[in-house]
């Protein structure tokens, strides 16, 4: 997806603020309509109106009339806000080349102001796999905002903690920096995927590292359980870095043996086609490379250290209903055959929370005056700067 920041140069703080009140009208609308929107910004003589015509211009949020005149965020809405939000707090100051297309994820390079590059993670979860959104209808029927929204907000929620933990533990991560919505800061690894490398100097020495990360992180209680030649980066001295931790579980979830050996399997598999390496008795061939298949480990062999990263992660970050409903969306992810007849579910993607609407009111305008001044809080609003290579 493109990224056009530039439009980001002629957005006002009365566009900002109408976007924002877009953003936490979405927590009970799918589609929030134009009166609260106009109720929740607050801004004089119908300016609302006139700022929504512009945000519609720039593909910022999307107009919906099918059951009453009202508007949502598009990804580009979302990723402007978190931008804006983390350039206000001086994380960086600039909006670079996209480096990497995850399957629910576009990453960017972003710019601070002394020069150094860092990687910017926007989650985009539903976009492959919007119809599992919609067939977790049933659980989310209580909360219509369970939307893309919500869920990439939750996958980079987790990202960064989860980084963050494994940095502290060191494991080879990137670094950890900020986080905003559905955005990761992070550094920059040098180097490419796994997945890029035709040869390398040492296959077996490199094996073992990569096994024996799942070994560890298994030790903390954790399984990467996307742990392939896509998730891990290696550079030209060979170093190792695992990215990629939004659906890592903890090992006493119910099939975390599974997952551990797909993950085992996985690299063991890489490694086997890519690199030649014969994990069988092979050995009338001289240039195979052996590694005894006995070695592969064990998921019952592994001794789950006292201090556990998975149970720390639990007490920090999200709560436990936060991380069950990312769970579910990533596990119907996973699962292939979705059931094609929840997809002619009630239609109640508009259903509206109508209660307490007042409150919420509230609690909304105070939010965003917090929101305003915590943006504002380095005295003069900050400014983007941007690549314009990338136009
Ligand atoms: P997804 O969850 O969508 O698979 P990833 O986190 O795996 O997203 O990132 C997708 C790609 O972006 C990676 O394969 C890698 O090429 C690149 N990438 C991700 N994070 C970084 C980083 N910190 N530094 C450099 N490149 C990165
Ligand atoms: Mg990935």
């Amino acid at each position: 997806m493109k990224l056009d920041v530039n439009v980001l140069r002629y957005l006002s703080k009365d566009d900002f603020r109408v976007l924002t009140a877009v953003e936490m009208g979405m927590r009970n609308h799918e589609i929030v309509p134009s009166e609260l929107v106009d109720r929740i910004a607050g801004l004089k003589h119908g300016g609302t109106y006139k700022v929504l015509k512009n945000l519609l211009k720039y593909k910022l949020l999307h107009h919906d009339r099918s059951k009453y005149d009202g508007f949502r965020l598009t990804y580009l809405g979302y990723d402007f806000l978190a931008i804006k939000t983390l350039v206000n707090r001086g994380v960086f100051t600039g909006v670079g080349r996209q480096i990497g297309v995850g399957k629910e994820s576009d990453i960017f390079e972003v710019a601070q102001e002394d020069g150094t590059i860092l990687a910017m993670k926007l989650h985009r979860l539903g976009r492959t796999s919007f119809r599992a959104v919609k067939s977790k209808r049933d659980y989310l029927r209580h909360r219509s905002s369970f939307s893309w929204l919500y869920l990439s907000r939750l996958a980079a929620l987790k990202e960064f903690a989860f980084m963050k933990a494994l940095e502290e533990h060191d494991f080879p991560v990137p670094k950890a920096i900020d986080c905003n919505r559905h955005c990761v800061i992070m550094s920059l690894v040098q180097g490419y995927p796994m997945v890029q490398v035709k040869q390398l100097q040492n296959p077996e020495t490199i094996f073992e590292k990569i096994i024996g990360i799942v070994v560890r992180l298994a030790e903390h209680g954790l399984i990467h359980c996307d742990f392939n030649e896509f998730n891990i980066m290696i550079d030209d001295e060979e170093k190792i870095t695992m990215i990629d931790f939004p659906q890592m579980v903890s090992v006493s979830h119910q099939n975390a043996q599974m997952y551990f050996d797909r993950d085992i399997e996985c690299i063991f598999k890489f490694f086997r086609k890519r690199f030649n390496m014969s994990f069988q008795e092979e050995r009338d061939d001289e240039t195979e490379v052996e590694v005894d298949e006995n070695s592969r480990p064990s998921f019952f062999d592994i001794t789950k250290d006292a201090n556990a990263l998975d149970r720390e992660l639990e007490a920090s970050g999200f709560t436990k209903k936060e991380q069950n409903d990312l769970d579910k969306f990533i596990e119907g992810g996973m699962e292939k055959n979705e059931d094609s007849d929840e997809d002619e579910e009630s239609d109640d993607e508009e259903e509206t929370v109508e209660s307490n609407e007042e409150g919420n009111l509230n609690e909304m305008r105070s939010l965003q005056l917090q929101e305003e001044e915590q943006n504002s809080s380095n005295g003069v609003e900050a400014e983007v700067e941007l690549d314009d290579n990338e136009k």
